[in-house]
Formats: C-alpha cells, sequence, structure tokens
C-alpha cells in the first residue's frame, strides 16, 4: 500500500487545538493497525525553537535524536505512543538553510533560487522523506499557522502540489475552522468558516473535511450550510466540541466520524479502532477519585504552556492512582526562606522545574530546602536537579557559596559545572547536550524501584552537571547518587534515601511520559504525595 497523506491546516483564527486534532486522528489510525507519524510544518523563521524563550514559544519539546522541536510534537508523541524525531519538524528557517547552503555548493548553478520551485521542492522532500522511509502507512502533516498567513503561503502551495505528485487518491486534505457563537445573535456563525475555505480555494486547495471547533453542539442545519458552500460533503462536516480534558477529543473525533472519514477517502484498508487502554484513562482523568496538591515551582509559570509535557506527565501518573493532580503554580522571583513555609502550605509534593539563567534560583533553593527538612516528596528536574545538589552542599555539607558555574563563575564551590565539551561552543543553537542517554540504576534505589529496570534511556537538555570533584563529599553527607551514565560516569540522579521521596534527576523525564506508559517517576512521585495524604 502506497503511503497516505493527511494535510491538516487551521483557519479563522490560532490556537484551535489543530494539534490536538492531529494527534487524535493519529491515535484513531493507530488504534486501528496503522503504522502513523506526524510531522509539523512551522513557518517562521528561526531554524528550530531551541533559541526562543518560553514566554515565546512555550516549551521545546526535545527527542531522542537530540532535535529542539515545536511542543505539538510532545502531544503528537503521547498520544500514539511512537518516538518523532528531526524529521517530525520543519521550520522555514531549516528550509532557507539547506537551499542556501546548497546554492552555496553550487547545486543549482547557473539558475536562479526562487521560492517556487525551490523552496516548495525543499519542503516537499522534508514531507515524502517521511512517507518514503517506508516506516509509516500515514503521515499527518500538520501546516502550522492561519491559511491566508504570507508566511505560510509556501507550504500550502507545496501541498497543493503534493496532492497531484502523489495522487489524489493518496492524500486527504482537512481544514479546522471555528465556528463561533454569537450571544447578542444566539447562534452559530459560519460566515468565518466559509471565508477561510475561500482563502484556501484561492491559494489552490480545496479541504476535503472540516473540523468545526464550536462551544455548542453543531445541528443539522448549521452543518447542511456549511457542506453546501463549502463544497464538501455533509458528513465531512465534523463537530469539535469543547472537551473536559484533551485527551478526550479521540474519543469525541471517533463519535463524528473523523477517522472512517479520513480511511474511505484514502482507501485503507485496517480493522475497526482498539480503544480498550483509552476509555479507561479517559475515565480516570475526567472522573477522578481523589485530588492531591503539588506545587510546581518555576519561573515561567505564568505560561504555563512552558511545562507542557510536566503538566501532561501529571495527568497520566494521576490517572494511574485515579487521582488528579491539582499544580500549585509557584513563582521562584517570590520565594525567599520567610514566606516559604506560608506559600507552600497544604501541598503534598514540590516539584522545582528546569529552566536556564540565574532568575528565581534563590527560590527554588527555598523550596528545596522546605521540602528536604519536612519530609514532603520532592521531584528535581534538570535545573531543579542541579539546584537540590546545591542546596544539600550549602546546607548540610557546609560548602558555603555552593553554586551553579551558570550563575556564578567564580564561586568558591561550583558543585555545577560546564560540561568539559560544552566550554568551548559558541554557537547557541543545537549545541547543548541533547537527546537521549542511557543511565545506570543503582540497586535499592527509588529509581531502581519505580522504573523496575537497570539501564534506561532518557532526555537530555542542558549545558552544566554534577561536577565529579564533590562527589566524594555530597556523598558523605548523604546524598546518594542513583543514576549514572555508563560511557561517561555522568551524575544522572540523586536522591536522599532517609526523605520519604527525595529524587532529582539531570533528564526531562516528562517528555517520555504517554498515556500508555505513564512515566514512572511522576507515577512514583504522585504516590508518595498521595501517601502523606493517606497518613
Ligand atoms: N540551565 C541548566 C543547564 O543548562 C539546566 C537546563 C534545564 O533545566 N533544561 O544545565
Amino acid at each position: 500500500m502506497a503511503t497516505k497523506y493527511v494535510f491538516v491546516t487551521g483557519g479563522v483564527t490560532s490556537s484551535l487545538g489543530k494539534g490536538i486534532v492531529c494527534a487524535s486522528l493519529g491515535r484513531l489510525l493507530t488504534a486501528r493497525g496503522l503504522k502513523v507519524t506526524i510531522q509539523k510544518l512551522d513557518p517562521y523563521i528561526n531554524v528550530d525553537p531551541g533559541t526562543m524563550n518560553p514566554y515565546e514559544h512555550g516549551e521545546v519539546y526535545v527527542t531522542d535524536d537530540g532535535a529542539e522541536t515545536d511542543l505539538d510534537l510532545g502531544h503528537y508523541e503521547r498520544f500514539i505512543d511512537l518516538p518523532t524525531s528531526q524529521r517530525n519538524n520543519v521550520t522555514t528557517g531549516r528550509i532557507y538553510f539547506d537551499v542556501i547552503t546548497k546554492e552555496r555548493k553550487g547545486a543549482y548553478l547557473g539558475r536562479t533560487v526562487q521560492v517556487v520551485p525551490h523552496i516548495t521542492d525543499e519542503i516537499k522532500s522534508k514531507v515524502l522523506g517521511l512517507g518514503e522511509s517506508g516506516d509509516y502507512d500515514v503521515v499527518i502533516v500538520e501546516i502550522g499557522g492561519t491559511v491566508g498567513d504570507i508566511e505560510g503561503l509556501p507550504y500550502v502551495e507545496a501541498v497543493r502540489q503534493l496532492r497531484y505528485d502523489v495522487g489524489r487518491k493518496n492524500t486527504c486534505c482537512i481544514h479546522l475552522t471555528l465556528v463561533p457563537f454569537l450571544k447578542a445573535a444566539g447562534e452559530l456563525k459560519t460566515k468565518p468558516t466559509q471565508h477561510s475555505v475561500k482563502t484556501l480555494l484561492e491559494i489552490g486547495l480545496q479541504p476535503d473535511i472540516l473540523v468545526c471547533r464550536a462551544e455548542v453542539p453543531l445541528e443539522a442545519g448549521i452543518r447542511r450550510k456549511i457542506a453546501q458552500f463549502c463544497n464538501v460533503d455533509l458528513e465531512d462536516v465534523i463537530a469539535s466540541i469543547d472537551a473536559r480534558s484533551i485527551y478526550e477529543v479521540p474519543l469525541m473525533m471517533q463519535e463524528e466520524g473523523l477517522d472512517t472519514r479520513v480511511i474511505e477517502k484514502l482507501g485503507l484498508e485496517c480493522g475497526p479502532a482498539d480503544l480498550r487502554n483509552w476509555i479507561p484513562f479517559v475515565d480516570a482523568v475526567v472522573k477522578p477519585d481523589r485530588t492531591v496538591d503539588i506545587a510546581l515551582v518555576g519561573k515561567y509559570v505564568e505560561h504555563h504552556d512552558a511545562y507542557m509535557s510536566i503538566v501532561e506527565a501529571f495527568i497520566h501518573a494521576g490517572a494511574v492512582n485515579r487521582a488528579k493532580v491539582n499544580l500549585r503554580w509557584v513563582q521562584s522571583d517570590d520565594l525567599d526562606d520567610r514566606n516559604v513555609a506560608k506559600t507552600l502550605e497544604g501541598v503534598q509534593g514540590i516539584l522545582v522545574a528546569p529552566g536556564f539563567g540565574g532568575r528565581g534560583i534563590s527560590g527554588k533553593l527555598a523550596a528545596v530546602r522546605h521540602a528536604r527538612t519536612n519530609g514532603i516528596p520532592f521531584f528535581g528536574i534538570c535545573l531543579g536537579m542541579q539546584c537540590a545538589v546545591i542546596e544539600f552542599a550549602r546546607t548540610v555539607c557546609g560548602l558555603d557559596g555552593a553554586n551553579s558555574t551558570e550563575f556564578d563563575e567564580s564561586g568558591p564551590h561550583p558543585v555545577i559545572d560546564i560540561m568539559a565539551e560544552q566550554k568551548t561552543v559558541t554557537d547557541k543553537g543545537g549545541t547543548m547536550r541533547l537527546g537521549a542517554y542511557t543511565c545506570d540504576l543503582a540497586e535499592g534505589s527509588r529509581a531502581r524501584a519505580a522504573y523496575g529496570e537497570t539501564r534506561i534511556s532518557e532526555r537530555h537538555r542542558h549545558r552544566y552537571e554534577f561536577n565529579d570533584n564533590y562527589r566524594a563529599r555530597l556523598e558523605a553527607g548523604g546524598l546518594r547518587i542513583t543514576g549514572l551514565n555508563p560511557d561517561r560516569g555522568l551524575v544522572e540522579i540523586v536522591e536522599i534515601p532517609e526523605h520519604p521521596w527525595f529524587v532529582g534527576v539531570q533528564f526531562h523525564p516528562e517528555l517520555k511520559s504517554t498515556v500508555t506508559r505513564p512515566h514512572p517517576l511522576f507515577v512514583g512521585f504522585v504516590r508518595a504525595a498521595l501517601k502523606t495524604l493517606d497518613a
């Protein structure tokens, strides 16, 4: 069977949840036994989001192969439970970079290099590259931005051409649009959808299926009107009503027949969807038996997207225990030793988040200290782990002025130091320690108990690391090193054995938590937090 392509565009406004619709369709097709991957085409000119700040872009999602990518790839992995890679995220910056690099090498010698055909050809080759790998039955391609954006034009043109290149019957175009409810008129309005489909038609694409975001159900009359004015069949008007949880969307899309419509149009051969694991999971998410309060201490807390994968990992881990994790968002800038007890009063667990730069560090150290000295379950991720080490060095081992060289280059005790290979790096893009590395877990550790394995692989994104010169002193003080990189001996996990649950990890476990495989450390942490409720 030839690889099939589903292209997903968005109209009217951004933030309609295109990524979730793609991920949901991916889930439904996967549940029918098809091999599916999802690619995101981003129209911005950064080569990747790695250099953008979290306010600008939200979380940077890191793949096993070390690509710094759009956070939608996180949704793809969480929903379809297959790893993505560098190939799954393409930006205009990357496209131009590759075209210009080729031009300098003489690949287009004698010719004028133009948006059409050179940029569009490069886009097409990135899409086809995934399809031609032979690994997938279906490639879903999400086109970032909103139809009508100037910067999105080359992508739509590439899709228009691809429909003919690979054969119409091998492609399907879905357009996600908004059907707003006007309170004053007391009705749903279809005009914005009509306009956005017209815009799409002007640039050469006729959508096959319309997914209509609305706050209230679309009755038959509205569906008929949309079908008639947008040239689609009535059953190709799919309603997407606000969901209680993003994980409910695949079930809602199935009920609306999105997967059946796509299968029919593409002539896909597959069985019925097996959602045996999904349904009880969603049930546990929307109808939890109890709640547990966990503080998330970080400096981007006004912007929850910056911690997207952590939030989702807590939903997965909560569901395992039929519990809802209520996150208390705590701004590390505002935290100090005097107000920490009050601010964190009543939480059953404290997570200190990843991050870059010195802002908010003293607040994070106060949060670590509060968790450590009061026996509150603690989970430190990346910078959070580094803060745990600094706090322990200062308070327990008496190493005054212990710090990371990221915040204090000439301090007396650099317990966290820049990695040797990072010292000479001057470029900012894609130069951190990125992607999957193996880690060996120590016997009798909490990490080993949680994973139930001796060797694991986790994803990284950092420049600094635990300074081995301080290892003996910190261990003598009672900090246990329970995770080591087997190749280079880098410290990846620290724990305090006497504490009810105190774990710091240099990697990002949140990036690997999926619905079908909730991350063991998040599950362990939530369980420890729930235990304090039972005590
Ligand atoms: N800023 C720290 C480092 O580069 C931690 C990075 C992170 O939390 N992702 O090592």
